[in-house]
């Protein structure tokens, strides 16, 4: 895209995951330190940008562009926590269509109205859920649009599938222009194995693991508030994990195109887990950071 400012960086992974919570966290991060932010929400939800807002809703391109011929960018957007400018990209009415069109809708509207151009950020964060990667949902790693793409996991099996699942795409689309892996960012960390699982899978896949966030009771906390923990708890040691995340993600531009597992090695890996978990519940192993 020849009028794209800004580096365009798109967060993916399965619903629930914390997709929005991180993405909004890292938003508020960097335009505390001084830079401008947009975020993209980009999943049928359309709720991944309220806690930026306090929140509130926020009518989403799709709904509008049904309801007016014209739209202007103050219809679909607003100003939220440090100046981010929040869009949502909304979906089909439940039940009909693809839950994609909403994307591919906010990113045409998006260059129509040169926003960019006019806004001229920093950063774009597109927040895509990633639970199937239908070409509606890839439409962000395809073609440009982001340069990098991170993925949000927990050491959950189905978080990991869909991560995997992610890596697929990216692994397709990377060598015509699409998007490169910045790295994937561990979410919900609490058990003892969460993190050794997430970077044992990591590094399968030939992929680096940019931050590791633990499960707060901040984070919920703050969502209650409507505020991202960057606003409602500025002094947090989990404000701290969040500002060391978006650090990370401004300093590092390195990127890579991952290596998926196949279905019989991620059976394998996952089974591997499996009795590693046993061993270490059942007292044959002592320390989850010996094996
Ligand atoms: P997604 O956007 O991937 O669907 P959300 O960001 O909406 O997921 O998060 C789902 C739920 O998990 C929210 O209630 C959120 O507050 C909670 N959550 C996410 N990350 C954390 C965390 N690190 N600690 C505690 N709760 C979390
Ligand atoms: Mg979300």
């Amino acid at each position: 895209m020849n009028d794209k400012r800004g580096k365009h960086i798109a967060i993916y992974g399965k619903g629930g995951i914390g997709k929005s919570t991180t993405t909004s966290n890292i938003s508020a991060a960097l335009a505390e330190a001084g830079y401008r932010v947009i975020q993209v929400g980009c999943d049928p939800k359309s709720d991944s940008t309220t806690i930026l807002r306090g929140g509130n809703d926020l009518p989403t391109v799709l709904d509008t562009l049904r309801e007016q011929s014209k739209v202007r960018i103050e219809d679909i957007s607003a100003v939220g926590f440090g100046g981010v400018l929040c869009i949502e990209a909304g979906g089909p009415v439940p039940g009909v269509g693809c839950a994609g069109r909403g994307i591919n809708a906010a990113v045409e509207l998006l260059h129509d109205l040169k926003v960019f151009e006019e806004h001229k950020p920093d950063f774009v964060l597109y927040d895509v859920l990633g639970d199937v990667v239908c070409g509606g949902f890839a439409v962000p790693i395809r073609d440009g649009i982001a340069e990098r793409a991170f993925v949000v996991t927990s050491s959950d099996f189905m978080a990991v599938f869909a991560a995997n699942n992610l890596f697929k795409a990216i692994n397709k689309y990377a060598p015509s222009g699409g998007a490169r892996l910045g790295g994937v960012i561990a979410n919900s960390i609490q058990a003892n194995y969460s993190r050794p699982l997430i970077d044992d899978f990591a590094s399968h896949a030939g992929v680096p693991v940019v931050g590791y966030v633990p499960r707060s009771m901040v984070v919920a906390q703050s969502e209650l508030y409507g505020k991202t923990v960057i606003e409602a708890y500025p002094d947090s040691e989990q404000a701290g994990v969040y500002r060391k995340l978006a650090s990370c993600i401004d300093a590092n531009s390195e990127s890579v195109i991952p290596r998926p597992l196949n279905g019989p090695e991620l059976k394998k890996w996952a089974r591997t887990w499996g009795d590693r978990i046993f061993q270490a519940e059942s007292g044959v192993v002592q320390h989850m950071e010996s094996i």
